[in-house]
């Protein structure tokens, strides 16, 4: 049953206008639509012909690029073959891991130099150079018809401060239930020339490595590994590690990652409900990927080098300065591109009408800019705005220099004629432009500043939320801004609030999914509006640049937005504000902006719980 399906049921036994049956199935933003859950389903799209030349092993690269390992281990083990896959079967099991790393076909880049980094780099971000972090170097094959990549990474990891350290650890989200299936293994582990074997943990998505010998603050070690990352055959979660209908393969989670360290210990939460599973260090990503020639690939980070051959396939070689998460998706899709202030920003598309794809690149391009100008420059070369059949759901998900949309949200374009008899001349409700923002903003609330997504999940969601709320302020204008406010933000909240308020401070899991949506995303984004009539423009939007430049490639905490906000308003009145909105429970409606659009619907207590009781019956729906 589609979305709207379910609005009209909603419409017919709310009596309201569209515009509630509209806002309920849109649930208040991108992330939120997620949780319509079964109540929606992507459509199907017939598989189009894709050529993919499968190729047999000796037509593939059979030298390694030199490393020191290589130099101590022999290369005796035969080299994997590729069995040809025939077409629609959704995934074939890759080759077994030879016995050795350096006995796989792939070719690791070397290092970049500093001027190749700065490729990464939007102009403005180039002056700071980039500094010392993880640096992972990938040589990759692709298969996107079988549904797998096999990599080989060596990952440079300089330990910066800390008591010794006597292990690497590294998350395998791959491997978590809400990616339907997938799988991330690893072969030989190489560090200093001496294997080392992975022990799992976490359900499977996590594996740790003992060093040799210990590390010290202000060494760097080096380790390598085989790894191999097959997409599952049941659908997941939504939808971030799938082969789509027609072909494509998306690779959310697509290899292994450092864990983040907190205090000298690794983070190893197992997987936890509500909201993103990622979270890790800002790292430098140099890659090198083999695929069937003529295939689309839209990645994270800026591609240095293409070029043809042999047999069908091509090599695409990428930098990626300063990325939390390296996405790729690859497969038959249109590319666009326009360029604003030497930042390129791409659409790539299959599915969405042409016109469509161009606004959502628009838009994508205009929100850089006002957010660039409100908070700080954007600090990457490319964004790549992708469309995907994401599923569960999902209307849109944040990655590094790349935002994926949900296929189902082009097309739907204004919807300020679904508005009708509720509210005339309430202005546009761009739900398209709405999702892109959102998406945008998360570069600046996730990409630069970085958070713990589990344990406090409002700093990025929150903010987020608000500025994709600004943009359609300042580009659609106060009108089209209440409209949003009012059916895209807060009228989660409102509902949640008939019940009783929340604290904002929750970790993830602690909240019920219709709870995450309405706390985390409806009061973690009017807190800023909040502080802004509060405190001002000019305090409001220096406090931002403050906290973003104070963070900035690191993590922020509830702790240090506090901290920085009492420079803005006073360490007590800062205190007093975090007690209140963040920490407690006692919002009411009257602390909300009146809705003449919704306060109708809300002064009978009656018609309001029934919209919440049925909110929770659709989310119960869900598997
Ligand atoms: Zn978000």
């Amino acid at each position: 049953m589609s979305r709207w399906a379910w609005a009209v049921i909603l419409i017919a036994i709310a009596g309201a206008g569209c515009g509630i049956g509209f806002a309920l199935g849109a649930l208040a933003g991108p992330e939120l639509a997620r949780r319509m859950g079964t109540a929606y389903r992507a459509p199907t799209v017939p598989a189009a012909p894709i050529a993919t030349p499968i190729l047999p092993a000796a037509t593939l690269p059979l030298r390694p690029s030199p490393s020191p390992e290589e130099a101590l281990v022999p290369t005796a083990t035969p080299l994997p073959t590729y069995t040809p896959t025939p077409p629609r079967t959704r995934t074939a099991p890759p080759p077994a891991f030879p016995e050795t790393p350096e006995a796989l076909p792939l070719e690791v880049p070397d290092p970049p130099s500093e001027p190749e980094w700065l490729v990464g780099l939007s102009p403005p971000a180039r002056a700071a150079g980039v500094d010392r972090r993880p640096v992972y170097r990938i040589g990759g094959v692709l298969e996107p018809q079988s549904g797998w990549l096999r990599g080989r990474l060596i990952l440079a990891f300089p330990y910066e401060e800390g008591p010794l350290l006597r292990a690497l650890c590294f998350r395998a989200w791959a491997n978590a239930p809400a990616s339907g299936g997938a799988r991330l293994e690893v072969g030989g582990i190489w560090i200093r020339g001496q294997p080392a074997s992975p022990e799992w943990s976490a359900d499977r998505t996590a594996f740790t490595v003992t060093l040799p010998s210990p590390l010290q603050p202000g060494e760097t070690v080096e380790l390598e590994m085989p790894f191999t990352v097959t997409i599952g055959t049941r659908a997941g979660g939504y939808g971030l590690m799938q082969k789509t209908g027609d072909g494509r393969l998306v690779l959310y989670y697509g290899y292994p990652e450092l864990a983040r360290l907190r205090e000298g210990h690794c983070v190893l939460d197992p997987p936890w409900e509500n909201g993103d599973l990622h979270q890790a260090e800002a790292a430098h990503f140099a890659l090198r990927l083999r695929l069937p020639e003529g295939m689309a690939l839209a990645a994270s980070g800026v591609t240095v080098r293409e070029s043809a051959g042999p047999g069908g396939w091509q090599t695409v070689e990428i930098v990626a300065p300063y990325t939390r998460n390296f996405v790729i998706i690859a497969g038959d899709m249109q590319k666009i591109s326009i360029e604003r202030d030497g930042i390129r920003v791409n659409g790539f598309y299959r599915n969405a009408p042409a016109a469509e794809a161009r606004r959502a690149l628009e838009d994508a391009a205009d929100a850089l800019e006002r957010f660039g100008k409100a908070f700080g420059d954007y600090p990457l070369a490319e964004l790549d705005v992708v469309e995907v059949p994401l599923q569960g759901g999902a209307a849109g998900v944040e990655a590094s220099g790349l935002v994926m949309i949900g296929e189902d949200v082009y097309g739907m374009g204004d919807l300020s004629g679904l508005l009708g008899g509720l509210s005339p001349g309430s202005g546009s409700l761009d739900l398209l432009g709405f999702v892109v923002a959102h998406e945008v903003a998360h570069q600046w609330w996730y990409g630069v500043v970085g958070n713990d997504a589990h344990r406090e999940p409002w700093l990025d969601e929150g903010l987020t939320n608000w500025s994709s709320a600004f943009w359609v302020e300042q580009a659609h204008g106060p009108e089209a801004a209440r409209a949003t406010w009012d059916l895209l933000v807060l009228l989660p909240y409102r509902l949640r609030l008939m019940e009783g308020d929340l604290p904002l401070s929750w970790p993830a899991e602690r909240y019920s999914e219709l709870d995450y949506a309405a706390i985390v995303y409806g009061k973690g984004a009017w807190i800023y509006e909040v502080l802004r009539r509060e405190i001002g423009e000019e305090r409001f939007f220096a406090f931002l640049r403050r906290y973003l430049q104070r963070h900035r490639w690191g993590w922020a905490t509830g702790d240090s937005w506090r901290e920085t906000l009492a420079e803005f308003m006073g360490k007590e009145r800062a205190e007093a504000f975090y007690r209140r909105w963040v920490e407690g429970r006692e919002i009411t409606e009257k602390d909300l902006p009146p809705s003449p659009m919704l306060d109708p619907l809300f002064q009978d207590p009656a018609l309001g719980g029934l919209l919440w009781d049925l909110l929770r019956a659709l989310m119960q729906a869900e598997p």
